[in-house]
């Protein structure tokens, strides 16, 4: 029988995590959301906190990191709830807190969920202290990341990258970032590698970063790479450049990281019904979870309406991470999440603005921040009209040349 319950040995996490939202997140939701560009210090001490749990081997996945593939989780394995639940299931919870600050939690960026995803043992073992953004967006390529065009050429035992990156997030505030770059452009898709450059790298430099609708407490940054030499052991996968393979290699990490963004969506929404079913009850508004939506009021109906919707994403991001710790292809489940609750993500958190009226477009509540801060989580790690291309291509059989 399918059990909708979150697993028993990861509601202390959750537990912990919905706490730390609570009492460390929204306390400074309002004012980094105002003080745009300024490093939230306070985070240094809850990044610090996660390092001990991950350590002490007391908390599977605290962060946005935890997404490396078992191995030993294979058919014969059994079920497993592990790593990519376990970050789901806290991500989701720390965006209930604040999604911008959790993008900005040192050590936690998408860049370590990269590393996670396709580091060997000795990699990922050298980059587990370090805080890393993930650079692929370029000013000419943003959903076509087949068209990169930054390079990556072998001059003995370094690679020299040159290209512009735009839109890293934590890119200001990270010391590395994962890099994507062509090593022969000829070659397509197939010569895409990426590289981890730490910040201090001769030839890296941050141009400037981005004033933006939401998630401002997050650093977004333009990165100019200049003759830029990595070690070629930083390099994660493979060199070889396999045509069969394809572009399925770098892509692989999307798979991790897109249930991910899907639980930053489903805890930003949770928010706003939270606070919105709050204000409602106040207003006199019952909202009757037993009774069909069309027999009570007109603002109950649209909130139960709202719950259906959020209840939906919510499950297919269970779905897809759960899917990711039992090694099973999820690439369709992956994109179906991050489609789902990116649209209804937004759906909800303005559906909230408009049900509360002035209080929800006011800034003495959270409900218009959320508004805004939802927009990005189906705009980046690949937009609403990518992934409904990316469920299409998976259920109707055909290539990325056949469906674009
Ligand atoms: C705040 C923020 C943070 C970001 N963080 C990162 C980061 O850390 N690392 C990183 O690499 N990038 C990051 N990005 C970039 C983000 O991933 C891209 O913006 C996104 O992939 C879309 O690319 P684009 O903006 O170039 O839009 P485009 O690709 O130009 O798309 C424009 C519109 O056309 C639609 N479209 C495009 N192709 C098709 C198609 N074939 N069929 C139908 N519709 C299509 C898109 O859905 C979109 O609506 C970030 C962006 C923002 C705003």
């Amino acid at each position: 029988m399918i059990s909708l319950e979150n697993p028993k040995k990861f509601r202390p996490l959750v537990g912990q995590a919905h706490q730390v939202a609570m009492n460390m997140l929204r306390p400074i939701s309002r004012k980094y959301d105002q003080a745009e560009h300024a490093y939230p210090k306070e985070l240094d001490m809850l990044a610090a906190m996660i390092d001990g749990l991950s350590e002490s081997g007391a908390s599977e996945g605290a962060g946005a990191a935890g997404v490396r593939r078992d191995e030993s989780a294979g058919a014969d394995a059994g079920v497993k709830n592990g790593a990519n639940l376990a970050s789901v299931l806290s991500v989701q919870e720390m965006c209930w807190g604040d999604v911008g600050l959790l993008l900005s939690m040192p050590r936690q960026g998408l860049g370590n969920s990269a590393i996670a995803s396709v580091a060997n043992d000795e990699q990922a073992a050298r980059f587990a202290d370090v805080w890393a953004g993930m650079a692929i967006t370029e000013p000419g390529t943003g959903s076509d990341s087949a068209n990169i065009k930054t390079t990556a050429v072998l001059d003995g035992d370094e690679y020299v990258i040159n290209g512009e990156k735009i839109f890293v997030t934590a890119g200001g505030r990270c010391d590395a970032v994962v890099v994507w770059a062509t090593l022969d452009r000829d070659l397509g898709r197939a010569a895409i590698k990426s590289f981890v450059v730490p910040k201090d790298t001769p030839g890296m430099r941050v141009e400037r970063l981005e004033h933006k609708l939401g998630i401002r407490s997050s650093d977004t940054a333009t990165i100019i790479f200049d003759n830029c030499r990595v070690p070629a052991e930083n390099l994660l996968g493979s060199p070889e450049i396999d045509p069969k393979q394809g572009f399925a290699g770098a892509m692989a990490t999307f798979d991790n990281t897109r249930p991910l963004v899907a639980a930053m969506a489903v805890g930003c929404a949770r928010a706003s019904l939270d606070l919105t079913r709050e204000l409602l009850e106040h207003a006199g508004v019952v909202i009757d979870y037993d009774r069909p939506a069309v027999v009570q009021s007109a603002a109950a109906a649209r909130f139960l309406q709202m719950e259906a919707d959020w209840e939906a994403a919510h499950l297919l991001t269970l779905e897809a991470a759960w899917m990711a710790d039992n090694r099973k292809p999820n690439s369709l489940e992956a994109s179906m999440a991050k489609a789902k609750a990116g649209r209804v993500g937004s759906d909800i958190t303005l559906g909230c603005v408009e049900l509360c009226g002035s209080l929800g477009f006011s800034e003495n509540e959270l409900l218009e921040k959320w508004s805004r801060d939802s927009k990005i989580l189906d705009i980046f790690e690949g937009t609403q009209q990518i992934q409904q291309l990316i469920v299409a291509r998976r259920i109707l059989g055909l290539t990325s040349a056949q469906l674009r």
